[in-house]
């Protein structure tokens, strides 16, 4: 039995004033019950005030990167020690923002990991293809990839890991994957953690769909087998419509 998960990425959004006022109101209208765990993700400046706001209520506190070594010379990174410091619980790595922005790659999602881990959080590790790549039929090679290379070696810990399956045509266009399409990759992502780490540890990851989902859409993606939930980027910066999409985990 999988516990769903909705996480909202806020992204580089809110300034501490309008995160708090968002997170109150996040937190006010779950009311204590929420049918999925609940993540708020927002920037670095406002996850002590964030932290602070939810600390009676269900969500749960979320970094959106983080650097691979706990302290040193690394001027402008932020340390898993130092998010968990701030009570995160999750972190999200391998966002297609990042891979394509600032040139996150495979290993570094992994060093990542491994450092998530280490300091007692748990990752959600993003993975999927760009348009081009699924039109030449290369979603499956891709998203092998980038399981296989980003989470090589964590093993049995894969259990305290989430992948979101984020097909990148999917990010903030409005486009959203076919339910065929998202139940076909997610099972093919839990075939792989299968391979990695074996059938006790695939049936027990937690595997997200991103990629503009809504809250007419919620309920019919979440209703598939192989789907835990949902990484939420637009539609989590309204209270109304990120709860509305945490209930339809229901
Ligand atoms: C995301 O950024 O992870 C995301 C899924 O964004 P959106 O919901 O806006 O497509």
């Amino acid at each position: 039995m999988r516990i769903p998960i909705v996480a909202g990425n806020w992204k580089m959004n809110e300034l501490i004033g309008e995160a708090i006022d968002l997170a109150a109101e996040v937190t006010r209208r779950l009311d204590g019950a929420s049918p999925a765990e609940v993540v708020l993700c927002p920037p670095f400046t406002a996850l002590r005030a964030v932290g602070d706001t939810i600390r009676s209520g269900p969500p749960k506190l979320g970094a959106q990167n983080v650097h691979w070594e706990s302290q040193g010379a690394y001027t402008g990174e932020i340390s898993a020690p130092m998010l968990r410091d701030l009570s995160c619980e999750y972190v999200i790595v391998g966002h297609s923002e990042r891979r394509a922005h600032f040139h996150e790659s495979d290993e570094n999602v992994l060093r990542k990991v491994e450092a998530i881990l280490a300091a007692g959080m748990r990752p959600i590790v993003c993975v999927g293809e760009t348009l081009e790549q699924r039109e030449t039929e290369r979603t499956e090679e891709v998203v092998r990839v980038q399981v296989e290379n980003g989470l090589r070696g964590i093993g049995d810990r894969l259990r305290n890991a989430v992948i979101a399956y984020e097909p990148v045509w999917a990010i903030g266009t409005g486009r959203t994957a076919t339910p065929d399409q998202v139940q076909q990759a997610h099972a093919f992502i839990r075939g792989i953690i299968g391979e990695m780490a074996g059938e006790a540890v695939a049936g027990a990851v937690r595997i997200q769909y991103g990629g503009s989902v809504k809250p007419s859409n919620a309920a019919e993606l979440f209703a598939l087998p192989d789907v835990d939930g949902g990484l939420i980027g637009g539609a989590s910066l309204k209270a109304d419509s990120f709860v509305a999409i945490v209930n339809a985990a229901r």
